[in-house]
């Protein structure tokens, strides 16, 4: 059963020994997908599906759990370890999309191309008006450095900034450390030093709130916010309260705490701040590199051999 769009088309052949359902509407369709469960023995989801005891219930056979992706938020990992059932998470296979997204943030905020180019569209050739800023020599800091974080770190590093972090379970020895120069230190020392700053972990009760009110106000007062992960870990009020008092500072959400917003949500009437549908980890080349992947595991633990990527 595959219950979220694979974002490629299903591969000719795949499933020959036993039937697929794909239908990636089943995700907002909680009852046909509950009715469907039966018989099912893998379940292939993204980020909608809740995969909760109500539906482990109701898929009595389930064997295997993939996630398109990453965030295992919409997963109840204990449940389905109470069950027997595996989960199998396409970790690090979109990580060079979503990093390079955070770097395309860096460069529009610094270079803002989108408004030069309004401006001589216009018929002005105003130069002062486009004048930015460089990205060389500032500093990044990191909320969490795993497959995401490092891939960041790297990418800024060869562009000149000093790159901070937060992630208590980086070791000194690590590559992270030790090859990439990244200086770790603790949570605020992070938010309060850097120009840009960029989460990349895990939503969990620990992390739920991590930038809230207190630590996005002692920020700098020209930084900018890039969000990822997801949307639980920013205070989403919090932000807009600061945004607002803060004009000069700026946001890029990828995520929200609520997916989708409503089209009243006061975010959506600030200037300071970009906003974008959850597609950070999604390029032509990731989604290939994901759903193929999970695919062929999937199909492997079916079979009873080895798979990758189990959780
Ligand atoms: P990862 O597991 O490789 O890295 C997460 C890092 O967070 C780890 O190094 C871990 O030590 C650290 N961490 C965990 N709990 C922490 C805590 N309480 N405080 C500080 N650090 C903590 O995951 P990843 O592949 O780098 O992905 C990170 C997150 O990005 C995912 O969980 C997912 O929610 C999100 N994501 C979003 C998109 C998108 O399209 N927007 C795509 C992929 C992943």
């Amino acid at each position: 059963m595959i219950s979220e769009s694979l974002w490629i088309p299903l591969p000719d052949g795949y499933g020959k020994n036993f039937e697929v359902v794909y239908d990636p509407q089943l995700a907002v369709r909680r009852d046909a997908l509950l009715s469907l469960g039966r018989d099912t023995f893998a379940l292939i989801v993204r980020n909608q599906t809740q995969v909760d005891e109500q539906l482990l219930d109701a898929y009595p056979n389930l064997r295997v759990v993939g996630r398109l992706g990453v965030g295992l938020d919409n997963i109840d990992i204990s449940a389905c370890r109470a069950r027997g059932v595996q989960i199998i998470s396409a970790r690090g296979a979109n990580a060079v999309s979503v990093a390079e997204y955070v770097l395309a943030c860096m460069l529009h905020h610094a270079r803002f191309l989108h408004r030069a180019d309004d401006v001589v569209k216009k018929g002005r050739w105003d130069r002062s008006a486009a004048t930015g800023s460089e990205i060389f020599g500032k500093t990044l800091g990191l909320i969490g450095v795993g497959d995401i974080g490092m891939r960041v770190a790297s990418r800024a590093r060869a562009l000149g900034l000093t790159v901070m972090a937060y992630d208590p379970y980086v070791m000194e020895s690590s590559v992270i450390v030790q090859d990439l120069s990244v200086q770790m230190s603790t949570l605020d020392a992070v938010v309060t030093n850097a120009d840009y700053l960029s989460v990349h972990v895990p939503l969990t009760p620990a992390t739920r709130h991590l930038l809230d009110k207190k630590r996005l106000s002692a920020m700098k007062e020209m930084s900018v916010l890039i969000n990822t992960a997801r949307g639980g870990i920013v205070d989403e009020s919090a932000l807009y309260e600061t945004l607002r008092d803060h004009p000069q500072r700026m946001a890029y959400l990828d995520v929200r705490e609520q997916e989708p917003p409503r089209l009243d949500n006061p975010l959506n009437a600030l200037t300071n701040i970009i906003l974008t549908p959850h597609i950070a980890g999604i390029t032509e080349e990731s989604s290939e590199r994901v759903s193929n992947f999970i695919l062929r595991q999937v199909e492997h633990l079916i079979r009873g051999e080895q798979a990758q990527g189990i959780v």
